[in-house]
């Protein structure tokens, strides 16, 4: 699976982070990083999660 983040939505919110701190991370400088670009399937839900839980629906999954 691929992590996607349309960065034109994404606020830096680190709600993301929250829900998979293995693959988001939103750093001092108040921007969010993905630490891994493709995530291994048993971090699927957790990435589920995190796009579930982005109040500005800047995080999609392909694959
Ligand atoms: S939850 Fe959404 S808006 Fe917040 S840091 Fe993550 S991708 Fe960006």
């Amino acid at each position: 699976m691929r992590v996607i983040v349309d960065w034109e939505l994404c606020e830096s919110n680190a709600l993301c982070m929250a829900a998979a701190p293995e693959v988001f991370e939103v750093r001092d400088d108040d921007r969010l990083y993905v630490l891994v670009e493709e995530p291994g399937e048993e971090l699927r839900s957790k990435v589920e999660l995190a796009v579930r839980s982005c109040p500005m629906t800047a995080l999609s999954i392909a694959g």
